[in-house]
């Protein structure tokens, strides 16, 4: 009998560098997770591969995944859905791996209240004006959406409360290295141990 995996949740404002910390983790020495691919409705941008990025659908096939309970959560976010299949989620647990979910904060709540042994944490930026310098930079959105983004992180930033970790964005190799010793801490946390040392103890001979 192995343990089951842990869910790892990875959020934050849009804009932060959720998914340049997660590619980063993807790219990095420490590999003991499986990373679980999004949904979206969304527009594939340049250089964006189908069933690696994201699994782009369109909103009829998004809404049918919805009604057949097939997800474990999903926002609509700047008019598109984005949402995390169950169905992959539960497989990679079972089996004993680690998922790493990287979603936005209304999703993670979601996620808060169905998964409540997961690992919450929250990516911040170092302020807001780096933020929207970095969704300039990105060159992917015009200005009023990112207007309507740096709203939304500004009230996206005050969630921070319901999460178990807050890491600072400042650069990418060390926001991985802190999410790193997280993940190896939360492995080591009495709860998630405890019955296997039970287990042994009520498997050892200690009559001698
Ligand atoms: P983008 O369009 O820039 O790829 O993503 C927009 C936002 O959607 C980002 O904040 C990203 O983290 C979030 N996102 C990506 N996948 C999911 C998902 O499966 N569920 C939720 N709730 N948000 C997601």
């Amino acid at each position: 009998m192995h343990e089951r995996g842990m869910l790892i949740v990875l959020s934050g404002p849009s804009g932060v560098g959720k998914g340049t910390v997660r590619q980063a983790m993807l790219d990095g020495n420490y590999r003991d997770f499986q990373y679980s691919i999004s949904m979206t409705t969304r527009q594939m941008r340049p250089g964006e591969v189908d069933g690696v990025d994201y699994y782009f659908r369109t909103k009829a096939q998004f809404e049918h995944e919805i009604a057949t309970g097939g997800m474990l959560e999903y926002a609509k976010y700047v008019e598109n859905y984005y949402g995390t299949p169950l169905k992959y989620v539960n497989e990679t647990l079972d089996a004993g791996r680690d998922v790493l979910l990287e979603i936005e904060v209304n999703g993670a709540m979601q996620v808060r209240k169905k998964c409540p042994n997961g690992v919450f944490i929250f990516l911040t930026p170092p302020d807001l004006s780096e933020l929207r310098h970095r969704l300039k930079g990105r060159g992917t959105d015009d200005d009023v959406t990112i207007d309507k983004r740096i709203r939304k992180a500004a009230s996206e930033i005050t969630m921070m409360e319901n999460y178990d970790y807050a890491v600072v964005n400042d650069k990418v190799d060390l926001a991985v290295k802190r999410i790193e010793r997280i993940i190896e801490s939360e492995h080591l946390r009495v709860p998630r141990v405890i019955d296997r040392y039970k287990g042994m103890l009520a498997s050892a001979d200690l009559a001698r």
